[in-house]
């Protein structure tokens, strides 16, 4: 007899385990890549020595290795016995025992809902902490790259966890009164909830939640800030204050960002941007291998005049209205799929049994599988897109030069490799290559000059 509740099942695991073998073949041609790519691409010959080259190769190796490692444990092993065997449902009834035992109310599917995305999240934490170990401490630390301690980890992970769990169970507490209180077009409500509540934890978290984790101290005194606040009046950017943080206990991968929604926003600054992480050449903390790493004021500027450019060029606000449409079509099917028995049944529950989060859960995560790919897909295309007009706003600033260069420090100080299969490469990447962009910005130059010429 035909079950809709076996056939969802077995759609489900199809599509995921169909999507990792994709991803996986991706990364067999990258693998293939690294292994036939032994020189230095021209372009680039006269900035990377065939050292560094062979350094950043076995590291891109190692990585993708690694990648593959990890796809076969945790996308094909672990989830799809995880939904064969109807793990989420397994977890709910614990939360219902657990309930009665501390004397929580188990007939309330806010609490048991409450306990039960604790439990999720703590089982979360052991599946990918060895991941994670191995990464940091193994992969990261073989090539150079990590900076922490072992007690900065764990202390790390603690706030992490902590953090997490302060937002997440209010918001699922919420989450389920809501659907239960909303009516027929709870999906509305749901979605003003969600959109206030990611609003203000784009705002609070520079200010309240990156510090918890991260020193901020604010950009000294001198030339390069000075500069930094010429360059963004020249735009109209509405800048408050500099900060730099101090990336390099992390990982000594460098970048910059801005934040702030409304208003006066920040600029942040890793401090392995910054030559001598902007300090003083004597300074104590700087160990000998960070000396002279970083990139010179003209380049910092570069990088800057191209993340204004995110922000003139109103990508910033794009991605965020993207976001919210996105979030409005996932509550709308959310609301009218949640009833469908067979999904729940398909996870392993009792028929008749509909918890909320587990509906969201799994239509979210497995049933728009498929959409969330596509729709992954056109954000990263989108994404690149967006990284070349703001090429192009440095450009015009008169930045092309600084910008190809601190693309290309960058890249080195990263170990990044510079040559990619383009299908992996459009698959996986939000940023074009170093090798394109520095292409690109060439060819907007000579456009440049010509126009001035005419
Ligand atoms: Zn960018």
């Amino acid at each position: 007899m035909w079950d809709p509740s076996e056939t969802t099942l077995y759609s489900m695991m199809m599509f995921l385990f169909m999507e990792t073998i994709l991803e996986m073949y991706l990364t067999r041609r990258q693998i293939s890549v690294y292994k036939q790519c032994k020189t230095v691409p021209r372009e680039l010959q006269h900035v990377m020595n065939s050292d560094t080259f062979e350094k950043a190769r076995v590291y891109g190796l190692d990585k993708a290795h690694y990648g593959m490692f990890k796809m076969i444990v945790c996308d094909i092993v672990i989830l799809q016995l995880e939904l064969y065997f109807g793990f989420m449902a397994m977890v709910w009834a614990r939360s219902v025992e657990i309930a009665e035992n501390i004397g929580l109310n188990p007939k309330s599917e806010i609490q048991v809902g409450c306990l039960f995305s604790l439990i999720l999240n703590i089982i979360g934490i052991f599946k990918e902490m060895p991941f994670k170990i191995y990464g940091t401490f193994v992969l990261e630390e073989k090539h150079g790259f990590n900076k922490q301690t072992a007690g900065f980890f764990v202390k790390d992970q603690i706030k992490a966890f902590v953090v997490a769990q302060a937002l997440t169970i209010p918001v699922a507490a919420a989450f389920i009164y809501i659907v239960q209180i909303g009516g027929q077009y709870f999906f509305i409500w749901l979605w003003a909830f969600v959109a206030v509540v990611s609003l203000v934890l784009i705002t609070i978290y520079p200010v309240y939640i990156a510090p918890i984790f991260d020193k901020f101290r604010p950009l000294e005194d001198g030339e390069l800030k000075k500069s930094i606040h010429d360059l963004a009046s020249s735009v109209k950017f509405p800048l408050g204050q500099l900060f730099v943080v101090e990336g390099s206990k992390r990982s000594a991968h460098s970048n910059a960002y801005f934040t702030g929604l409304f208003g006066v926003k920040r600029i942040v600054l890793f401090d392995t941007l910054l030559v001598n992480k902007g300090l003083p050449a004597d300074d104590p903390s700087l160990s000998e291998s960070d000396k002279g790493k970083g990139c010179k004021n003209e380049e910092v500027l570069a990088v800057l005049a191209h993340e204004l450019g995110h922000w003139k060029l109103g990508h910033v606000a794009k991605n965020i209205v993207i976001m919210q449409l996105q979030m409005f079509l996932i509550f709308l099917a959310f609301s009218k799929l949640f009833t469908y028995g067979p999904l729940y049944e398909a996870v392993g529950l009792p028929a008749g049994e509909k918890p909320i989060l587990i509906g969201f859960m799994v239509i979210v995560m497995y049933v728009l599988a498929p959409y969330n790919t596509m729709i992954s897909l056109a954000m990263t295309i989108m994404s690149r897109r967006f990284e070349y007009q703001a090429d192009g706003f440095a450009q015009e600033l008169g930045y092309a030069d600084e910008l190809g260069n601190a693309l290309i420090k960058l890249q080195l100080d990263n170990l990044g490799f510079p040559v990619y299969d383009w299908m992996y490469s459009a698959w996986n990447h939000s940023h074009p290559t170093v090798l394109q962009r520095l292409e690109r910005l060439k060819s907007l130059n000579k456009e440049g000059h010509k126009s001035k010429t005419q």
